[in-house]
């Protein structure tokens, strides 16, 4: 198998430089070229009309390299040069050598202003170049994730479509390791479990090149299945990164299989028992504990005369254990704040259904907080909101899941945690007080006791 994906876009003129034949060195000398070309690569209006009205020149042809006026200005953002390009016979859907569009090239720096002109003048979002990239392979593949949004919801561009070797979106970005750009496909329903010519899937790709946080992301909305998948070589995500030396990577998608494993026996016996987790435990630990208190601490102190303040001391301790346990259970029994998944999604796993418009125009995918996705619950969250691997589910206000009480700490059950907590230090504090005060007393008091007998015996 070829270790990288042949990054062809790298040879493509819109990856080159800002102006027409160059890169940034070059770029002083190229501004004084005097061609439609390098005016509407850097926006020149005055220039680019003089050159079409006074001197004849077309914008409609293609330069040395074959590239096109649009496709330069699309490069740049250069939005009034464009508009001006297209009224004055520029084609939005001529294509150059490799086959792209002005489109495509507005995809690699992510000008959504600029795209936005040429879709409204009829560019065709789905145009493939010769290597089957469309506007969203490029997108992905430079990491424009609000560009990619832009065009998929409101141009209605195909977020899931394979390239001339089988790659979809989603292989772009997960081998590039935007991980912001992987979730937002997953989001839009793209396919995990999609091979290519060579047998490897996105998260293939992600383990290859070693992106942790691409591979956190597919392993997170994904199942174990996928870890398991095997490329044409019969090698396996984890086989590969540490093939390739990502001892991170390669440790991480080993832990996720075990996770997975503890996750998919949750039917059998042995499984719903580990899901009850350490909680059972520890409510036994508190019981016994308390019960041999009361027993052997409290009931024994009886024998000796002892003040009513330490009697109350005693029972005090006693009283904020069951208290804490009251809290131990609400903490252990209540919903921590779980956010319901898409409705969508749990009717069934794999739909074609389009996306509610609704969650898609949310604020905080407007304001590009990518990180507010959830891609396995499909929906955007709430603002400190995590996604808790052990419960699978999102969770407001998350703190953390917490193995003792069996449940996440979220939103609505903090404070019991929390008060859970004072009460069982504090009831440790005093039965252990009262127990060590009793211990004293109780030698002092034997002494004086084995007199007492003694005397009884004798009299
Ligand atoms: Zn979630
Ligand atoms: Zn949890």
């Amino acid at each position: 198998m070829a270790s990288e994906i042949e990054v062809v876009e790298e040879g493509s003129g819109a990856s080159g430089g800002a102006a027409p034949g160059g890169g940034g060195g070059a770029g002083a000398q190229e501004a004084l070229k005097n061609d439609v070309y390098t005016a509407a690569a850097y926006g020149d209006l005055e220039k680019l009309q003089r050159l079409v009205e006074e001197e004849g020149c077309s914008v409609s042809e293609a330069d040395g390299a074959g590239y096109y006026a649009l496709q330069w200005a699309a490069l740049n953002n250069r939005t009034a040069a464009a508009q001006y390009i297209i009224e004055h016979g520029g084609d939005v859907n001529t294509t150059d050598n490799t086959g792209q569009t002005a489109l495509h090239w507005s995809a690699v720096r992510g000008h959504v202003q600029v795209a936005e002109l040429l879709l409204k003048e009829g560019a065709r979002v789905d145009v493939a170049d010769l290597y089957g990239y469309q506007t969203t392979h490029v997108a992905a593949q430079y990491g424009q994730t609000a560009f990619l949004y832009h065009i998929v919801t409101k141009w209605d561009a195909d977020p899931d479509v394979p390239d001339n070797d089988g790659r979809s979106p989603l292989h772009w970005a997960a081998y590039k390791g935007f991980a912001d750009c992987v979730r937002l496909l997953l989001f839009l329903d793209a396919y995990r479990g999609r091979q290519d010519k060579e047998g490897c899937t996105p998260l293939h790709w992600a383990a290859i090149r070693g992106n942790l946080e691409a591979c956190t992301v597919l392993v997170q909305a994904g199942k174990k299945e996928d870890l398991m998948i095997t490329d044409n070589t019969g090698l396996t995500p984890a086989q590969l990164a540490s093939d390739k030396g990502h001892r991170q990577v390669a440790f991480f998608l080993g832990n996720a299989r075990q996770v997975f494993d503890r996750r998919c026996d949750a039917n059998s016996h042995l499984g719903k028992l580990s899901k009850l987790g350490l909680a059972p435990a520890l409510w036994c630990i508190i019981i016994a504990m308390l019960f041999t208190y009361i027993h052997s601490v409290i009931a024994g102190s009886y024998n000796f005369k002892l003040t009513p303040i330490f009697g109350l001391c005693a029972w005090l301790g006693a009283l904020l254990a069951i208290a804490g346990l009251f809290m131990f259970y609400n903490c252990s029994r209540k919903d921590p704040g779980f956010i319901n998944r898409n409705v969508r999604d749990a009717q069934s796993l794999r739909d074609d259904e389009p996306l509610l418009k609704t969650e898609l125009n949310h604020p905080a995918l407007l304001a590009g907080n990518w990180s507010q996705l959830c891609a396995t619950c499909k929906i955007v969250r709430p603002i400190r909101a995590k996604h808790c691997s052990t419960c699978d589910r999102c969770v407001e206000q998350f703190d953390h899941h917490c193995p003792w009480v069996s449940n996440c700490i979220g939103k609505k059950n903090k404070w019991d945690f929390f008060m859970f907590l004072v009460l069982e230090v504090s009831a440790m504090i005093i039965t252990g007080a009262v127990t060590i005060a009793t211990k004293i007393s109780c030698s002092n008091c034997e002494r004086s006791f084995s007199t007492i007998f003694w005397w009884m015996v004798e009299s």
